[in-house]
């Protein structure tokens, strides 16, 4: 039995004797190599990718059209087994290239303003109404809502409670002595976008009193008679 440490081979391409460590297996062959060594291999595949680049492209977008959910599948359980290493990755990325980014996003907003504008417009547009609720869960006071923009409406109460500028002052005097952990937001009832504002109203309204009789307090200075 020959040694294949110490076998070795002629390529057939740059006629160098290479060991056969040197070569691409194949059962089919003598040796049980190709003939021509890893590195003409290698160089052979990459002038073909090269001359052929429209081919490779069209071959590698049907592949992942055809194995679609396998492709997801795999990328998926790659970031789940590597996404320390991902997230450590993209943020090191960030870092260093924080200015050419920030102008890039600046650069590409103002470029599509429009298109951005109609978005964002159709996005409001498309957020559910509701009757929510903001809890103090410290005092137990509570705050009666109902919006057509969404949760977006728990974010504009807390950007003015954080600067300080809220519409009711007991919720922003609360705010302010125990902090933004002692509130929670709660969604009441999530309702279609486009529903009826009256009807919102209505139900808003019979939320305070439903509140009310059962002795709870609300931050609400406008209660329905
Ligand atoms: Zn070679």
């Amino acid at each position: 039995m020959p040694n294949n440490e110490e076998q070795t081979k002629e390529c057939t391409k740059c006629g160098q004797e290479k060991p056969l460590s040197g070569f691409y297996k194949n059962k089919m062959r003598r040796f049980g190599v190709r003939s021509q060594c890893k590195v003409c291999v290698l160089a052979q595949m990459k002038q073909y990718r090269q001359e052929n680049r429209d081919k490779v492209l069209e071959q590698k977008k049907q592949y992942r059209q055809k194995n679609k959910d396998k492709i997801v599948e795999r990328e998926k359980q790659h970031y789940q087994e590597n996404k320390d290493k991902i997230l450590e990755q993209k943020k090191q990325y960030y870092q260093k290239n924080k200015d050419k980014i920030s102008e890039r996003v600046k650069q590409y907003r103002q470029e599509n303003k429009d298109k951005i504008s109609a978005q964002n417009k159709q996005y409001r547009q498309n957020l559910p109404s509701m009757i929510y609720e903001i809890h103090n869960t410290i005092t137990k006071q509570i705050y009666v809502g109902q919006t057509s923009y969404g949760r977006q409406r728990w974010n504009g109460h807390k950007h003015k409670l954080r600067k300080g500028i809220h519409g009711n002052p007991q919720l922003q005097k609360d705010w302010d002595k125990w902090g933004k952990d002692a509130f929670r937001f709660n969604i009441v009832e999530e309702l279609p976008c486009d529903f009826n504002t009256e009807q919102l109203l209505e139900k808003e309204a019979a939320l305070m009193l439903e509140h009310i009789s059962n002795g709870a307090k609300l931050y609400n200075e406008d209660i329905p008679e």
